[in-house]
């Protein structure tokens, strides 16, 4: 229970990584404020399972890419547990195509959710973690971000943004005890990953060296410890989790 007494906030939290990092923060301690945009009743399971746990979580409806509602999320966590110790910023879509046929919607998109809603957040949660002197800001960028890939031209972008936004973080704010820091998953089995053709997902499987997809718990346990005291003098970093897909 490295966790106990500290609040997190994690976007994105109703499904797949999300949920898995929720829960573990959760059985580590954490109170949680769980975000989604759309699955209510699937925020809501994450919910339940944490309380018959004997955690404490609660839920909040926002659109991080909306400048506004994530303000609102981060006073909904202020509000609920008087503190926000850890924001995870993991909320993302895919737009997929070749740059020939990427529509301009999904440029904007793809960029407005994965990049952008980190920066509302984080800025939202800057003063009170400024005056806390400690915290913990964790972005889910993807190994894409360092190695791009044909036909996500903007969830690369987004994801080597995020890189360079948690870089930049981490030399304004470590001064007062708060570690910036990403991690970068390879292929983890989720509904994001679901979407692939069986070509493509064998042809990833043959680039594995650990020779299985990852699973969202495989991620969850690295921002676990990333959130912990132990990982204090950890920051401006960016951990591959993606069992030696980008060696
Ligand atoms: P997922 O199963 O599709 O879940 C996406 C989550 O993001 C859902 O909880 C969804 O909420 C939420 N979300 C989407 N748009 C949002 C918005 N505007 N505001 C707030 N929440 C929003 O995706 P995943 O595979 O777990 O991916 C999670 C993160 O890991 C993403 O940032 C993704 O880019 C990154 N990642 C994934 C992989 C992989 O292989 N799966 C690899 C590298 C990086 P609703 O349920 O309410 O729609």
């Amino acid at each position: 229970m490295f966790l106990n007494g500290k609040s997190a906030i994690v976007t994105g939290a109703s499904r797949g990584i999300g949920r898995s990092i929720a829960i573990k923060l959760a059985q580590s301690g954490a109170s949680v404020m769980i975000n989604y945009v759309s699955k209510a009743g699937a925020a809501e399971d994450v919910r339940d399972q944490i309380v018959a746990a004997g955690g404490r979580a609660a839920l909040f409806q926002a659109d991080v890419s909306r400048f506004d509602e994530a303000a609102e999320l981060v006073n909904a966590g202020l509000a609920e547990f008087g503190r926000i110790d850890i924001l995870v910023n993991n909320a993302g879509i895919t737009r997929d195509n070749l740059l020939m046929r990427m529509k301009e919607e999904d440029w904007d998109s793809v960029l407005t959710v994965n990049l952008k809603g980190a920066f509302n957040t984080t800025r939202a949660v800057m003063k009170p973690m400024l005056k806390a002197r400690w915290g913990r800001i964790i972005a889910v960028s993807s190994i894409i971000g360092l190695r791009g890939n044909a036909g996500q031209a903007n969830y690369a972008a987004a994801k080597a943004g995020l890189i360079g936004f948690t870089k930049s973080v981490a030399r304004e704010v470590g001064s007062r005890g708060i570690t910036v820091n990403a991690v970068a998953p390879g292929f983890i089995s989720t509904e994001m990953t679901g979407k692939l053709s069986e070509s493509v997902k064998q042809k990833m499987l043959s680039e594995i060296p650990l020779g299985r997809f990852g699973l969202p718990d495989d991620v969850a346990n690295l921002v676990s410890f990333l959130a912990s005291d132990a990982a204090g003098y950890i920051t401006g970093q960016v951990v591959a989790v993606d069992g030696g897909l980008a060696i």
